[in-house]
């Protein structure tokens, strides 16, 4: 049974943040040892030191953090290949994505089959924890960087022929539910143990709330992607405001003004979700990428289409993190938002926290909340490879 203890770390842990010890075996968290951060008069509790000990340095742990939506990264696209998909998740695990799910754009439905054998793969290898399916049954009129090409209406069998390619790892679907036929296939997702996801989208309010009524459970990317609020026809961010579902916010400094993360973020404490969606640019730079066929330019951190429509990020989960504190989230809701939020979408009720019993994806973090060591399952990560190529 392979042991170690963490020390002189400040833990970030559902009660708050307590300085001490983590105490860590067969890739789980034993314990959190410590007193409150908080109370200034006692020290904190000095334990013989274990056998196997690292001393922290005071520095911050949080939650390992869960992505539900990513398309690539450090140069790979997740569509390019299975080995693609793979070094992409490597990548942002260098950065504390310590479970991700493997976000696929609109393609042809054979496409899409091939793509999601491979994210099925990696899942069975413990390396992912499933896909989600970015189309293709989304708006022509808001379809962003999705090409429009290969754009569908609801098709039950072809959803059933995507839903067998990935073997029971599709965890996700972004639909658009104002598309013929979209709340019989928000049924199927339900029935099949998907999450259904209101995105890219052109739907009222009320069509929106429909889809919510039919257990759709999670909003892609409010804001970007969908009909913006009109005070006489709210559309799809305000009903999905409204509705006790999750949304996930692209924090990059480009695709939202920090005042509205805050406002999602004042509807409650587990409202908020940070994703990436990150291309395959993100760690690289600027430049010329492609992104579902189509290409992306890539200019000061912003992808977009030639259009100039925004086509996904560079960001990845630790900036995206670091920037929602500066902006005035508070820490807690912030690693809620990038860790336990999404983890309850995924019904992973093993990770988001460090407390006992969890698994041990955890995230070290310097005064400006930039990443020092990441561990995922009690291993530390060592992508120095991934993270600089
Ligand atoms: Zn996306």
């Amino acid at each position: 049974m392979s042991q170690l203890t963490l020390t002189d770390a400040r833990v970030l842990t559902p009660d708050g943040i307590r300085e001490g010890d983590v105490r860590i075996a067969d890739g789980h968290v034993v314990a959190v040892d410590g007193v409150p951060a908080v109370p200034e008069t006692d020290s904190p509790v000095e334990d013989a030191p274990a056998e196997d000990s690292i001393s922290l340095g005071g520095a911050l742990v949080v939650p390992g953090y869960v992505d539900l939506h990513v398309h690539g990264g450090g140069g790979h696209d997740m569509a390019g290949s299975a080995e693609s998909m793979a070094r992409a998740v490597r990548f942002h695990r260098g950065h504390g994505t310590t479970t991700t799910l493997a976000s696929l754009v609109t393609a042809p439905v054979d496409d899409l089959v091939r793509q999601l054998s491979w994210a099925a793969d990696l899942a069975d290898a413990g390396e992912i924890a499933g896909a989600h399916l970015e189309g293709p049954f989304l708006s022509h009129a808001r379809c962003g960087a999705q090409n429009p090409d290969y754009l569908l209406d609801p098709d039950l069998s072809a959803f059933g022929r995507m839903l067998d390619a990935a073997r029971g790892w599709l965890r996700v679907i972004t639909i658009a539910p104002e598309l013929p036929g979209a709340l019989d296939l928000v049924d199927a997702a339900v029935a099949a143990g998907v999450v259904a996801a209101v995105g890219h989208t052109d739907a009222t309010y009320d069509e929106t709330a429909a889809a919510y009524d039919h257990g759709a459970r999670l909003a892609t990317h409010l804001f970007n992607g969908m009909r913006p609020i009109h005070h006489r026809e709210p559309g799809p961010v305000l009903a999905s405001l409204d509705a006790r579902v999750p949304c996930e916010t692209i924090n990059d400094g480009i695709h939202l003004h920090p005042a509205v993360l805050r406002e999602v973020l004042a509807r409650g404490s587990d409202k908020l979700v940070l994703i990436t969606d990150a291309i395959d640019a993100a760690g690289v730079g600027d430049g010329v990428y492609t992104l579902g066929g189509q290409q992306v330019w890539v200019r000061d951190g912003a992808a977009r289409l030639e259009s100039g429509s925004l086509a996904g990020s560079s960001l990845t989960m630790d900036s995206a993190f670091a920037r929602a504190v500066r902006d005035g989230v508070p820490l807690e809701a912030a690693s809620a938002a990038a860790s336990a939020n999404p983890a309850r979408v995924l019904g992973l009720d093993d990770r988001g926290e460090l407390r006992p019993g969890a698994r041990a994806d955890l995230v070290v973090l310097d005064d400006a909340h930039d990443v020092m060591r990441v561990m995922r399952a009690g291993q530390w990560v060592t992508g120095d490879n991934d993270r600089h190529e």
